[in-house]
């Protein structure tokens, strides 16, 4: 699950981790209060106005501004709050900005530049450890770097059984290039940072750039958070942190419903029961011609309900051509199975798309028969060649009629 970076920024802030201080607003006035606020905190006369959506590059793409009074915080608020933000990472369609990030501008002019460094935390799945990667080209976009210079791209791994060891903040502050007070800084910063990562069970924290500022201090200036899904029962009050304006509206139904589904960008929708399954449909639909239009696993219990929801969520998609559903009957007879199908066939009413059903299993030929006899504009398919072949047929009809 990922987050903004001003709840990223308040996750490393309750770790000791310095960041660039800010304060959220969703209008152009809560930025002027935001600003005069932060004044009063910070003593900063200039701020930073940062649009709040979860993808990266949005300085490139225009959605980080430096505003030198409060005049241009109200105008430059004004224009991000609202507008669709493109960035390399959001495709070309954008993303709507809600909020945005007023913050302390930390780029002050000193007697020497401020430096940017890159750091994240991860899990690193091929070692089974979690990795510090690091680099002193930090600022830019780092797979950029990661691809015109390899070698300085530094990674330090962390050996579970031990935890992070003070000799390896040390290790990092030197490799950095840092002395005196700033590597003393540096030790605390990635030692606070590793234990915001370990804490939290996050999946990521990314933090790009990192700023020695001409004072030597170290701080987080951006923050790229993502918390493990699956350890978020541990965590309940992280549950607040989600943004379902982030995320695409039928994948939000999907979890709402306990259906897995993710969406893709072809024309045969699928529902399968079982995630294996659910990958081998998909290379079928492909082998017959199609292209998967989503995943979709209804897991163990395939019922009227949740066959009923999955349709639901399949016929949204408007690319949608054919649907196939396989299921295995294992623990769910496919009679049942073949009887939601035509219930939720029913209940819906206006499905507008050729479906074949291919049931295998327990009481597969009877689930066969009540898909056959339904009157329904379903097809029933026993073997999985003849699901292919079917998904074939009834593409090549679809595009006659187009
Ligand atoms: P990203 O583009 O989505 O990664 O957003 P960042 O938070 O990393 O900000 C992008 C860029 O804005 C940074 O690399 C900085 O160059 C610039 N920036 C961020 N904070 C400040 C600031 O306080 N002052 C100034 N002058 N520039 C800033
Ligand atoms: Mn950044």
């Amino acid at each position: 699950m990922n987050i903004h970076e001003y709840q990223g920024k308040d996750i490393l802030k309750r770790y000791g981790v310095r960041v660039q201080e800010g304060i959220v607003a969703e209008t152009a006035e809560e930025a002027v209060e935001a600003a005069k606020k932060l004044t009063e905190q910070t003593g900063t006369g200039w701020h930073v106005i940062k649009a709040q959506i979860h993808a990266g590059g949005r300085g490139k793409g225009g959605g980080v501004k430096l505003a030198k009074n409060l005049d241009q915080v109200r105008e430059i608020a004004g224009q991000i709050i609202g507008m669709q933000l493109v960035t390399k990472q959001t495709g070309p369609e954008g993303r709507k900005v809600h909020k945005v990030l007023v913050a302390q501008d930390v780029y002050y002019p000193g007697e020497s530049q401020p430096q940017e460094f890159y750091m994240s935390v991860l899990l690193d799945r091929a070692s089974g450890r979690n990795v510090i990667i690091y680099t002193t080209e930090g600022g830019m976009d780092i797979e950029e770097v990661a691809e015109a210079h390899p070698d300085k791209i530094l990674k330090e791994y962390v050996d579970p059984r031990v935890g992070f060891r003070p000799f390896q903040a040390g290790k990092i502050a030197f490799n950095l290039g840092l002395s005196g007070e700033a590597y003393k800084e540096m030790v605390k910063f990635v030692t606070a940072l590793y234990k915001a990562y370990d804490d939290t069970d996050s999946a990521m924290f990314e933090i790009n750039p990192v700023l020695k500022t001409s004072d030597n201090k170290i701080l987080a200036v951006d923050a790229k958070v993502t918390l493990d899904e699956n350890a978020l029962y541990r965590h309940k009050d992280f549950a607040a942190l989600r943004d379902t304006n982030e995320e695409d509206p039928l994948e939000v139904e999907a979890s709402a419903s306990n259906l897995n589904y993710v969406k893709l960008d072809g024309n045969v929708g699928c529902m399968v029961n079982g995630a294996g399954l659910a990958m081998a449909t998909m290379d079928i639909i492909k082998l017959s011609g199609g292209e998967p239009a989503n995943f979709l696993d209804v897991g163990g219990g395939a019922n009227a309900q949740t066959v009923e929801a999955g349709f639901r969520i399949i016929l949204k998609d408007p690319n949608v051509k054919a649907i196939l559903i396989n299921i295995f009957g294992g623990i769910v007879r496919c009679d049942r199975v073949a009887n939601g199908v035509v219930e939720a066939y029913k209940n819906i009413g206006d499905i507008r798309v050729p479906i074949i059903v291919r049931l295998q299993g327990t009481n597969a030929e009877e689930g066969a028969r009540i898909i056959d006899e339904s009157g329904l504009k379903v097809y029933s398919a026993v073997l999985l060649k003849d699901a292919a072949q079917k998904v074939k047929e009834v593409l090549a009809m679809q595009e006659q009629q187009a």
